[in-house]
């Protein structure tokens, strides 16, 4: 096939789990390595409390047999498949042939787990491109064990960088989404260009981002925009608009200005910029910072890598204290430990990245010490909510008050519209939602494509050219 042509192995009419691979002549590029957030088993994601998991060791076999991920071999770790019935992997995609390449390239666009899911299972020969960012804040979640490593050969690329394929460039765009060093890209094989955002949005601290990328599209004319669309819904009129990052910073320094007692912060650590800022404010406001080991692990690795984004932050140089009873035997942190019953006697003096389920830690942090009924918890996108049963029991029993700091890492409908109106390509596909219908395309002709199929990119042009599929 000299053609370039489009397969849809995940992210169709689903939030998450984008696979798309582009090929042309020998050459092919797929495009993120997750798994679909509805699928029947989620990966491992420490933020979630007793998901239904793969089982340890076996988790590439049934991701593979559950029609989860690409049934493409040469993309997997040859020691993870063992003996694994190649029939039955096909049969899960109804017998279905895919197209050939010589050469597979990956590229992740960001740490979220339903992007990444498959990178610790990929084949060590697999070139994989990133963001440094992206690099950085992988080399954390492995060291905090909230992700296995890869033997597959990561490059970490600069923002702007093309990279040349032969056949197609690649070049990296640096986004704006809740997962620093987030990132799109724009394909260019000769004939044809195709955009793709990733996830983003615009209310984070950087939507200078989303017009650079939304002008670098318009440079290149694209022919084919793939988008995001987790925030439509049946009636995306009705979607409300979320705070910006701005706001929800103000707020998180009103909230811990007025605390009296000790502050508990739950955050993703994936967003280490929220993390940066959270951490100079709380210092700014005279508070020391204590930190659950895995995310103390996160922090200190990624950093020390270099996160481009945190260049010359003032959180880099705010020590971190680390809660003795939260190590594990193997973990080796530079931090001062602190105990339990330190913080609970001054509580006021700290503000704690505590990590749900560690619950238990609040019977000794409430009950020793004084100041009892004063402290504060702050969930900031989180997947355990403060509503959480388990989580409001104890809010309950020890008198602490909830906030809820959230603003997300998607665009909102009327952002992804306007960002498809001004980029203007000949057609878009909308991946990553439950209702790409819903999708307002400014006049856009949609193409639509189901899991499994491929389709050269002339095909979805005459399609969009002839009104079809709109
Ligand atoms: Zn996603
Ligand atoms: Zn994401």
């Amino acid at each position: 096939m000299l053609e370039g042509q489009l397969t849809f192995f995940g992210g169709t009419g689903k939030s998450g789990g984008v696979q798309v691979l582009f090929g042309k002549g020998n050459q092919a590029l797929l495009f993120d390595f997750g798994v679909e957030h509805s699928s029947l088993l989620f990966p491992t994601q420490v933020t979630l409390y007793e998901p239904v998991n793969a089982t340890p060791g076996r988790e590439l076999r049934q991701f593979l047999l559950g029609g989860m991920t690409a049934p493409l071999m040469e993309l997997y770790d040859p020691d993870r498949i063992t003996e694994l019935d190649a029939a039955a992997v096909r049969r899960a995609w109804g017998g279905r042939d895919f197209p050939h390449y010589d050469q597979i390239h990956l590229y992740i666009g960001h740490m979220h787990t339903d992007h990444m899911a498959l990178l610790p299972f990929a084949h060590p020969d697999l070139p994989v491109y990133m963001s440094r960012d992206s690099h950085a804040l992988f080399k954390g979640m492995v060291a905090g064990g909230h992700s296995l490593d890869t033997k597959a050969q990561i490059t970490a690329l600069d923002d702007l960088s093309i990279i040349d394929f032969g056949e197609f460039t690649v070049q990296i765009i640096e986004m704006d989404h809740n997962a620093t060093g987030a990132s799109g890209i724009i394909i260019d094989d000769g004939t044809h260009t195709i955009a793709y955002t990733g996830d983003w949005r615009r209310q984070g601290k950087r939507p200078e981002r989303i017009d650079r990328f939304i002008e670098l599209c318009r440079d290149k004319q694209i022919d084919v925009l793939i988008t995001e669309g987790t925030r439509l819904t049946a009636d995306p009129s009705s979607v409300p608009h979320q705070m910006t990052e701005e706001t929800l910073l103000a707020s998180f320094s009103d909230i811990v200005c007025e605390a009296e007692g000790l502050v508990y912060l739950q955050m993703s650590p994936r967003d280490l910029e929220r993390m940066a800022d959270m951490i100079s404010i709380a210092a700014g406001k005279g508070r020391s910072i204590v930190m659950e080991a895995s995310l103390a692990a996160i922090w200190y690795t990624a950093v020390s890598e270099g996160v481009t984004r945190l260049e010359g932050h003032p959180a880099l140089d705010i020590p971190i204290q680390v809660i003795d009873a939260s190590v594990p035997a193997h973990l080796n942190l530079p931090y001062e430990m602190i105990s339990l019953e330190e913080v609970a006697g001054n509580k006021e003096k700290y503000l704690y990245f505590y990590k749900f389920p560690d619950l238990a830690h609040m019977i000794e942090l409430e009950a020793l010490g004084d100041l009892q009924g004063k402290s504060v918890f702050i969930q900031s996108d989180y997947s355990v909510k403060i509503e959480h049963p388990h989580l409001a029991k104890f809010l309950k029993a020890y008198g602490i008050t909830g906030h809820a700091l959230s603003n997300g890492g998607h665009a909102h409908p009327e952002a992804l519209s306007d960002l498809i109106g001004r980029i203007a390509p000949k057609a878009v596909i909308t991946l990553h939602s439950r209702f790409p219908e819903s999708q307002n395309t400014r006049g856009v002709k949609a193409y639509d494509p189901v899991k499994g199929e491929t389709v050269t990119v002339s095909s979805i042009l005459e399609t969009a050219a002839s009104g079809v599929n709109s």
